[in-house]
């Protein structure tokens, strides 16, 4: 085992040539045609659509505008039951909608809300679920399904984690009313920044188009509150560029987790995310572990703190929960009482790095490192380079 050199960072863009996107700028720059829905718009949208075998596909300029203009789409009001264990972008986007969140516990293993948490959360004044699919394992879709059609709710999932998932040889963005992903350089598939609403059908999704631009019918009308959500010309070609060597990106994303699996199998009180039978094509987009409070030599905390010693750098993930926050932390359904595995999940999940650029010898590096650190005696300091080396 050895210290890295420089910093191993959690995740690291997935940048094509540069030859591939000057291409496409060039193509951009003849035609004059900078945004509003032009020829790269037409073509990334059209790709995608298939590479994610979806009904139907719209572009956003983000994630979190898309999850917004979803919520509109849907007329969501009232009270939405949503997950703690997210990013901030989830709740917050209910929030600016004007909606109450309610919070619902999640399972332990999967980390996605729980079906009968949201069926416990259901009041007269519920209208919709927002659901994560953490780390790109699918939540219980067609639990979510039938308690959505015996309540009549709408159901958004944010799908930001959860890039090429399949399920039942589905795309992930099949199920549910609108699926949000997230092009955001961090996420696995990306342009800069950018994302998409996946809906069930035409009429839908041209209402969707309509709303990401001002709600404009047409030359003469302007049919309701809309907002701009468009994604640009040139993001759109980085975003066909990037999808172009997504093949070779997800076959060492694969080699990678293997790694980890390899080394990490075993390792008291450490766990990797299992895979749940249903999933037909995995999304590879992060790489966690749970560091098992009751069994585990060091907390989640402590092993976070005793990486970086070696330039490994990995990132609590999600701490904390959406329900710590101060905005929320009052609310009756963010009491940790209310939702106690969310609560031990949030300090036992840890993300490792994960990208297709990492080398093999990194990946059983961070691995060999982990491994010795929850394996070492405990009165060894857990970090001690001369002794690790
Ligand atoms: C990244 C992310 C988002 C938001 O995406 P942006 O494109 O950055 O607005 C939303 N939800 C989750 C779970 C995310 O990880």
């Amino acid at each position: 085992m050895y210290k890295h050199e420089s910093p191993i960072f959690v995740a690291s863009p997935l940048l094509p040539e540069l030859s591939a996107v000057e291409e496409r700028l060039k193509q951009i720059w003849d035609s004059k045609w900078l945004t509003n829905i032009g020829p790269q718009h037409k073509e990334l949208e059209s790709a995608l659509r298939q590479h994610l075998r979806v009904p139907e596909l719209s572009l956003f300029c983000n994630g979190t505008i898309a999850l917004l203009t979803a919520g509109k789409a849907l007329n969501l009001s009232g009270e939405v039951i949503t997950t703690p264990f997210s990013f901030a972008a989830t709740p917050h986007s209910l929030s600016w909608m004007g909606v109450d969140l309610v919070f619902g516990d999640i399972d332990p293993h999967t980390l996605n809300l729980l079906p009968e948490a949201i069926e416990r959360a259901i009041t007269p004044r519920t209208t919709g679920i927002m659901a994560t699919h953490v780390f790109g394992t699918p939540c219980d879709v067609e639990a979510i399904e039938d308690i959505a059609k015996r309540h009549n709710l709408k159901v958004v999932y944010d799908g930001a984690h959860a890039f090429g998932l399949e399920v039942n040889n589905r795309g992930i963005g099949s199920y549910g009313d609108i699926t949000m992903y997230s092009f955001h350089a961090t996420k696995l598939f990306h342009t800069v920044e950018g994302g998409a609403l996946s809906c069930q059908d035409p009429d839908m999704k041209q209402h969707i188009d309509m709303l990401k631009n001002f709600a404009i019918r047409n030359e003469e009308e302007v049919f309701g509150i809309g907002i701009n959500g468009k994604l640009n010309e040139v993001q759109a070609a980085i975003g066909l560029s990037v999808l172009s060597v997504m093949d070779k990106e997800r076959t060492r994303r694969v080699r990678i987790y293997d790694i980890y699996k390899e080394v990490l199998t075993g390792v008291a009180g450490l766990e990797m995310v299992k895979i749940p039978d249903a999933v037909t094509r995995r999304s590879l987009q992060y790489m966690p572990v749970l560091v098992r409070k009751s069994e585990a030599r060091l907390s989640r905390n402590e092993l976070h703190t005793a990486l970086k010693e070696y330039n490994i750098i990995t990132r609590k993930y999600f701490h904390p929960l959406c329900t710590q926050y101060d905005c929320y932390k009052d609310l009756p359904s963010a009491a940790p009482d209310q939702i106690p595995n969310a609560t031990r999940i949030g300090s036992e999940c840890l993300a490792l790095p994960y990208y297709g650029s990492l080398k093999d010898e990194e990946a059983y590096n961070i691995a060999e490192v982990i491994r010795h650190l929850l394996s070492s005696p405990m009165n060894q300091k857990p970090y001690d380079l001369a002794r690790a080396c």
